[in-house]
């Protein structure tokens, strides 16, 4: 591998290199547009363009494209390349700024959700300045939002750069009650872990399943799991080594900061940690980091399963989404500070977010619901479907004596006041490994567990962002017309404690009397992406969003419509594939070994008569033939909870019909089929064994 000084970021058109290339009046007018989110004028865009033609000419170059994010949660490119012919037949290269800055890609064939008829096809990419280009296969990137001809957002990070808008300008607003008054900007800070499985190629092949729907619908259990807990952090074998090498090297040329690679907990699987970045920019390079993982595993012979839940009964795989807010002077708000005066700001902010994650807990659960995370969450191995909030004890016990007003502790016989003491010292705490919390504060950020491994981070930290923001605009409201500053925060940090500590738990999220207790808390428990994607719409959702103009009325119903759908449409194609696999490959594999046998029967029934025992095969002949009875009638049951889908109008109804009848019919066929192939031969079965999965790197 090149130095990793040298790769890294050495295809991006980065801060330097436009130092180095754009003149000093370009590159202090982009400069501007990236930091402040000023208008960028056509001029410098016709400069840009062609001084980042000429550079991306020079790395290999020959094509440009928008990209952008769709609705799909992948990412979408439509390719142009740079040549402009000439009257005398020759070529020359050109790249305008109109080029650079908007886009006219095709809309039609995109997720709209109802928002756009497909005859106004025309849908508009425009750049976002404050995410690098970047070239990849001899093409210039140019990372784009993308919206419709009437200018509805057909993407996710449109919303998502209008969220950390929101978010910064109710954060200013805060920071200025604190005397702050020369901050630019507050940026939502993210680090995503990334978990993946990594299994053999030529084993993906011969699996339906995997080629379909990206996780295994039948599979009986190995012998072996994870319960010897030898894969977490183990020793990283030589082909996946030599596949995290590959992809570090390609994300560093993107000037995409990976970090750390571990093997997880589960057999196959593996993490990567990027360094945390403003999120849009975060969000773009998550994409590219599951991109690249596809992309650069089948050169090692691997495939790579960015599924939730790709193996029942073994943990599946998700995006911690670690949450902060920091000015773009790289000041992190939620750091404890050292002064009475930076603790009373940092438990503000602490506060905001205990109350957003209170206020909006049926969100952020939406935020995080699929048909692929509903095997994950609640399944005694990620978090619950059931939002909660880990602060830690320390951090909990400072709130608690706030709000009773009582001494913090014994030795100091100290009374917390908001912004007259310092806090005491607030360890990061190492009950953080307390993996079990959906939304932990670890030491100055938050971890959001909840988040799916397929998922893009945009939808999650739209709403995260926007809910903080409107925590902050509440408490902006009250402190700047309050007279006695002082006073009013710790009044207000009191009322906020006791209005919503209901969400603060520090214990197993896992365990029965948790399920129990959150009752007790009126804690909102919605099991399934069933009854948790049609909330998305509710009036309390809508207003939020639009009262930071993140998203419109029509824009959240068709995002709900598209969710929904997209939960349908995934559950279909499992079960196709299901009735596929059973019908052609698993029946007639157990019919075959039933014939083998029942001919050993006949054989030796004609050579011995009855001095030859054949009882081992009568047996299992009885047996399979029972179980290729019901498998045949759960085909038949899967059968009429497909037809029964068609007749359903309502999306909502739709949903939940998906979740009941199909979802139900398939558990249960599976339930048969994976009896069946602990009981088949190997030489019969049809396809690679979760042994054969799991094990063979
Ligand atoms: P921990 O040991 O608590 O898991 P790490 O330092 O390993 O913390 O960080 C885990 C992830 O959190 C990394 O992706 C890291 O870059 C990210 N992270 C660290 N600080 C912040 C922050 N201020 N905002 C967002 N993410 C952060
Ligand atoms: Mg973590």
């Amino acid at each position: 591998m090149n130095n990793a000084i040298e790769l890294f970021g050495s295809m991006v058109f980065n801060d330097q290199i436009m130092h180095q290339r754009l003149p000093k009046d370009t590159y202090m007018s982009l400069k501007q547009t990236i930091s402040k989110g000023k208008e960028l004028d056509i001029n410098v865009a016709n400069v840009v363009a062609n001084a980042m033609k000429d550079w991306a000419i020079e790395k290999g170059a020959t094509h440009f494209t928008h990209w952008f994010q769709p609705m799909t949660g992948i990412t979408a490119e439509k390719h142009d390349s740079f040549i402009s012919p000439q009257a005398d037949g020759s070529v020359i290269m050109e790249f305008s700024g109109k080029e650079l800055i908007s886009g006219e890609p095709d809309a039609s064939s995109f997720p709209s959700g109802g928002l756009r008829a497909t005859f106004e096809a025309r849908g508009y990419t425009a750049w976002d300045p404050t995410s690098y280009a970047f070239i990849k296969d001899n093409t210039l990137y140019i990372p784009t939002a993308f919206c419709s001809y009437g200018g509805e957002v057909l993407d996710k990070k449109t919303p998502l750069l209008k969220s950390m808008e929101a978010l910064s300008y109710q954060a200013k607003r805060i920071l200025a009650l604190f005397g702050q008054t020369n901050v630019d900007n507050v940026v939502p800070t993210v680090g995503a872990e990334q978990e993946y499985f990594l299994i053999d190629k030529s084993n993906y092949e011969k699996r339906k399943d995997l080629i379909f729907s990206g996780r295994t619908l039948f599979g009986a259990k190995a012998p072996k799991g994870q319960e010897l807990e030898d894969h977490y952090f183990g020793t990283i074998k030589p082909r996946v080594s030599a596949f995290m090498q590959e992809l570090d090297a390609e994300l560093w040329k993107l000037g995409i900061p990976s970090k750390i690679k571990h093997n997880e907990a589960a057999p196959a699987q593996h993490e990567l940690a990027p360094i945390y970045e403003t999120v849009n920019i975060a969000t773009d390079h998550n994409q590219l980091i599951m991109e690249f993982m596809k992309k650069i595993a089948p050169r090692h012979g691997l495939f790579c399963l960015l599924h939730e839940k790709p193996f029942a009964g073994i943990n599946g795989s998700g995006k911690h989404n670690n949450w902060s807010m920091s000015t773009t002077k790289g000041v992190n708000l939620l750091e404890p500070g050292t002064s009475p005066h930076e603790n009373a700001q940092f438990l503000l902010f602490l506060c905001a977010v205990v109350k957003a994650v209170d206020d909006y807990q049926e969100l952020l659960r939406i935020s995080v619901a699929g048909a692929g995370n509903d095997h994950r969450l609640g399944a005694h191995e990620a978090p619950p479907a059931i939002v909660s909030l880990f602060l830690g004890e320390e951090l909990t016990n400072i709130l608690e004596s706030i709000d009773k007003g009582k001494q913090y502790d014994n030795k100091s016989k100290q009374v917390l006041t908001v912004g007259v003491h310092v806090l005491p010292n607030i360890p990061k705490d190492t009950t953080d490994r307390n993996r079990t919390s959906p939304f932990a504060f670890t030491g100055n950020k938050f971890e959001f567990r909840m988040v799916g491994s397929t998922f893009s981070i945009a939808g999650p930290n739209i709403v995260l962002n926007t809910i903080v923001a409107e925590s902050l605009r509440q408490f902006a409201d009250t402190l700047e017309k309050a007279d006695n500053f002082t006073g009013a925060l710790n009044d207000l940090i009191k009322k906020t404690i006791r209005k919503h500590k209901r969400i603060i738990f520090n214990g197993n999220n896992y365990c029965d009397e948790w399920v129990k207790e959150t009752e007790k808390r009126g804690l909102s428990n919605l099991k399934t992406a069933a009854d948790a994607l049609p909330l998305f719409s509710a009036k309390k959702h809508i207003d939020v969003f639009e009262k930071h103009n993140v998203f419109t009325k029509s824009e959240v119903e068709s995002r709900c419509e598209i969710l929904c759908e997209s939960y349908c449409k995934t559950l279909h194609i499992e079960a196709l594939t299901m009735l596929d696999m059973s019908k052609k490959d698993i029946l007639p594999a157990v019919l075959a070994y039933i014939k083998e046998l029942s001919e050993t029967i006949a054989v030796k029934k004609v050579i011995g008569g009855s001095s030859i025992d054949f009882e081992v095969e009568l047996s299992l002949v009885k047996r399979l033939s029972n179980l290729s009875k019901s498998l045949q009638e759960k085909i038949e049951a899967l059968d009429k909870a497909i037809l029964g889908t068609y007749a359903i109008e309502k999306m909502s109804e739709k949903v939940k019909y998906y979740r009941e009848a199909v979802f139900t019919a398939m558990q249960e066929m599976r339930a048969v089929a994976d009896e069946l192939e602990t009981n088949v031969a190997a030489k019969y079965w049809p396809f690679p064994t979760y042994g054969e999965l799991l094990f063979n790197i």
